[in-house]
């Protein structure tokens, strides 16, 4: 049996759709829209498609976006004075800095620099601290967007065994926090765990988030687990996740395809934390 592909795209529309309705219910409360400023330090490529594309995003769902581009060999008190500005620019409800920076730019202290009720990304320790404890916050937007995925497939997730392959800070980690929010009893696997096949395949849940081409084969999931691949891996046959979708789509329950499963997640949870910022600064209730 063939598990069911999760349309990421689709789930993404009708989150954008719902973001709009907010963003719009926001401006006629505050008397203006909603601004995310987005900042690309440098040239790289992929960058610069994800910040084009976020910019488009947020116009689309009724928002207002700035984009600062600047000069690779800009230096760290220039960056901070940005970001400065930007935090005491009330038009401006969301800080991202697109990652990575130019390696003389100390990305932590630029990161921390970013007022934390603006902190969109969720990086700043702030928000770290809050995910941690429970209290509100702004949520990293793509374990958030996998949490979302995870929800409208399988409704309540409690007790059921989750596990998180990677823990990065800005997907590996916070996605475990959510989880364990949700009730999963949740294991971080990493590159140094033990015998991660046995450890995958006890999984009602699997979020890979590693970065290495289809390294989970499908003989690793249980049959009719949920599988959420997070990976981009670039390869002479395209872009693929870090699960082997064509093995694993015969066992699982339901599986994400890459790309068209969590790419497009991200950027609605970015607009979603854009508009959700918005409304505690301005103290606008939201419907969402
Ligand atoms: P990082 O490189 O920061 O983290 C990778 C994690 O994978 C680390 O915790 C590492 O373990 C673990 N790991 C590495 N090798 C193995 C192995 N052989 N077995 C088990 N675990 C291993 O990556 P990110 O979290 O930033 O990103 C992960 C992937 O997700 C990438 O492909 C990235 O492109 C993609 N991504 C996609 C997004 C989207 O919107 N769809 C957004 C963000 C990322 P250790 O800590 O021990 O080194």
């Amino acid at each position: 049996m063939s598990a069911t592909i999760i349309d990421g795209k689709a789930h993404a529309a009708r989150l954008r759709e719902r973001i709009a309705v907010q963003a719009a219910a926001f401006a006629g409360a505050a008397g203006r829209a909603a601004g995310l400023a987005v900042v690309l330090v440098g040239e790289d490529p992929a960058s610069a498609v994800y910040v084009r594309s976020k910019g488009k995003a947020t116009i689309a769902a009724g928002m207002e976006s700035f984009e600062h581009r600047l000069p690779a060999d800009t230096d760290q008190a220039a960056l901070i004075a940005l970001v400065d500005r930007l935090n005491a620019d009330p038009a401006v409800d969301g800080i991202l800095v697109q990652l990575p920076l130019p390696a003389h730019l100390d990305a932590d202290a630029i990161l921390t620099r970013i007022d934390s009720d603006k902190d969109v990304d969720g990086f700043h320790p702030v928000n770290v601290g809050r995910l941690m404890l429970g209290l509100p916050g702004l949520v990293p937007c793509t374990p958030y967007g996998c949490l979302l995925l995870l929800q409208d497939v399988l409704g309540d997730l409690t007790g059921l065994d989750a596990v998180v392959v990677g823990r990065s800070n800005i997907v590996g980690k916070p996605m475990a926090a959510l989880l364990t929010a949700a009730s999963a009893t949740v294991t971080i696997a990493h590159s140094r765990t033990r015998d991660l096949a046995a450890v995958v395949r006890r999984a009602d849940i699997v979020v890979a988030a590693v970065g290495r081409a289809q390294m989970i084969p499908g003989d690793w999931i249980k049959p009719g687990a949920t599988v959420i691949d997070v990976g981009i891996n670039r390869t002479d046959a395209g872009l693929v996740g870090d699960v082997d979708f064509a093995s694993a789509v015969e066992v699982a329950g339901a599986i994400t395809p890459v790309p068209g499963g969590v790419g497009p997640m991200t950027i609605a949870c970015l607009l979603r934390n854009t508009v959700v910022a918005a409304a505690r600064r301005e103290g606008v209730p939201l419907d969402m």
